[in-house]
């Protein structure tokens, strides 16, 4: 009976407000719930055809993995366990996620993060973190924004899987330049001590699962899983909507890694 009655109303509701893609904007007959793609939009921005590094998130050619994850995350240990993201930070992917940082574009943060929860999902193939943790926002890039969109972002992720999310566990405790504006080679020193973990929550042996729109290099969410591992936390998965391709394999690392290889063989 409430399953007929909530059926009525969602028909009631899709009468009166025709709900249509928060992307391309076509209209989207007999759609209920979220998210609020047409088909097209959800299979670009779902990105099957690509593989991506299960340590740090780099799309990277599948005969480039080994055990699932890329050369460099075979040879550099990052400060987060594993890194999930719905594409790349191209075409359609990264208009999306320039769009998400508008004030008017909330349903798309929302939908997005549906989206990006479904991919975590299958991804923890059912054991899930404890807690949904946002990359946090310096107060006047806030203020200037009029938004936090990777608040909304993590609130729908952490809705979508039934998490709690703690919005104010991570701290900027000085200011820093915005990512974007600098070369790559001065995002880590740029958010290098920028952040801490408010410490009156209990996270011994937590597993927290950090939230953002876009990783390039991955300074930023390298430095607030550092800073969350400092305190206690026991594992640190990072989910982003879109992954730039920031990470350049250094010089040798071929030759490096094979060698390891060839040691772990023999
Ligand atoms: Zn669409
Ligand atoms: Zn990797």
């Amino acid at each position: 009976m409430v399953g007929l009655l909530q059926r009525s109303y969602d028909h009631l509701l899709n009468l009166l407000f025709p709900p249509h893609c928060v992307y391309c904007g076509c209209f989207l007959p007999e759609h209920f719930g979220l998210p609020l793609f047409c088909t097209c939009c959800s299979q670009r921005f779902r990105c099957v055809d690509i593989s991506f590094c299960g340590g740090c998130g780099v799309p990277v050619s599948a005969f480039a993995l080994v055990d699932e994850v890329c050369l460099q995350c075979h040879l550099q240990r990052r400060p987060f366990d594993d890194a999930v993201t719905l594409g790349i930070y191209d075409g359609d992917l990264r208009q999306a996620v320039l769009r998400m940082k508008r004030v008017a574009e909330e349903p798309l943060v929302i939908s997005m993060g549906v989206l990006l929860a479904t991919k975590l999902e299958e991804w923890f193939g059912g054991v899930l973190p404890d807690v949904v943790v946002p990359v946090p926002m310096l107060w006047h890039r806030r203020i200037r924004r009029g938004v936090n969109n990777v608040e909304i972002l993590a609130q729908s992720v952490a809705g979508t899987l039934q998490l709690p999310v703690v919005s104010n566990w991570v701290k900027y405790q000085r200011n820093c330049q915005k990512q974007s504006s600098l070369p790559m080679s001065l995002r880590q020193q740029n958010v290098r001590g920028a952040f801490r973990a408010v410490s009156r929550y209990d996270i011994k042996e937590c597993h927290v699962l950090v939230i953002d729109d876009v990783m390039t290099t991955g300074a930023t969410a390298g430095e607030v899983a550092r800073v969350v591992k400092s305190a206690g936390v026991a594992k640190v998965t990072i989910a982003v909507v879109a992954r730039g391709i920031g990470v350049q394999a250094s010089p040798g690392i071929l030759p490096r890694f094979l060698a390891r290889l060839k040691r772990e063989l023999l």
